[in-house]
């Protein structure tokens, strides 16, 4: 496939791409599936990359997308076809097909960062049948349950500095406004204990705990489709 077209099929709506892609045969499924995922840009993204760049033209239509791990926003995802299953990373924006599942995970800097300790671990810890991991939110909850910048899980506090907790006086980035000086009293935070004292004032007003609406919102699928990566080897 040239690349310009591929650029340009990255660019269509899933459902246009299913069109062109999927038997004809399999449409009406594959179509259920794309509007089952439609709502989360992560499974979006993926659907997106999988059908514009189908691996060796094989035609296959997808059944189902599951969560083989997660870390901070980031996923390992499996893309599942009647026949078979792929390994894809879901990262900063784009889906990145790193091999079949049934090969396993074999680089070592992505299992260590999803802290696997190795290849054997990852297989263990998933298992052959990708059919029992747990699928991806519909409506991309998954994804949003977690704080985009400190990593933390709904109703957890952020890590102190993270620049999604809201300020609790005036509902503002807590990182940027001016309450924390005029709190302390001060024109400057000078050392870690003016810090220590800041933190408590901040515990005795009550801090907002992370909650989804908090994170900043996704870009619009379709705006802007960002790149998809291609098989590392
Ligand atoms: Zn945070
Ligand atoms: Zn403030």
């Amino acid at each position: 496939m040239m690349t310009g077209l591929k650029d340009e099929l990255h660019r269509l709506d899933v459902s246009v791409l299913i069109e062109y892609s999927v038997h004809e045969a399999d449409k009406s499924r594959a179509l259920a599936v794309y509007e089952r995922f439609r709502n989360n840009p992560a499974a979006l993204r993926l659907l997106r990359c999988y059908y514009a760049d189908l691996p060796e033209a094989r035609e296959e239509m997808v059944v189902d997308l599951k969560v083989a791990a997660e870390k901070q926003g980031s996923m390992l995802a499996v893309l599942q076809t009647p026949e078979r299953a792929y390994l894809y990373l879901l990262a900063d924006d784009q889906a990145v097909f790193l091999q079949e599942y049934a090969e396993g995970l074999t680089d070592a800097s992505i299992l260590s960062y999803f802290e696997f300790s190795s290849a054997d671990d990852f297989r263990k810890k998933t298992g052959r049948d990708p059919a029992r991991l747990p699928s991806l939110a519909g409506d991309g909850s998954d994804a949003a349950a977690t704080c985009v910048a400190c990593g933390v899980k709904a109703g957890e506090f952020h890590v102190l500095g993270c620049p999604v907790e809201p300020c609790p006086w005036c509902e503002s980035q807590l990182s940027r406004c001016n309450c924390r000086f005029e709190q302390l009293g001060v024109a400057s935070i000078e050392d870690d204990h003016q810090l220590d004292r800041f933190e408590e004032l901040l515990e005795a007003k009550g801090r907002f705990p992370f909650s989804t609406e908090q994170n900043p919102s996704y870009p619009v699928a379709g705006d802007d489709p960002p790149p998809c990566g291609t098989e590392k080897k």
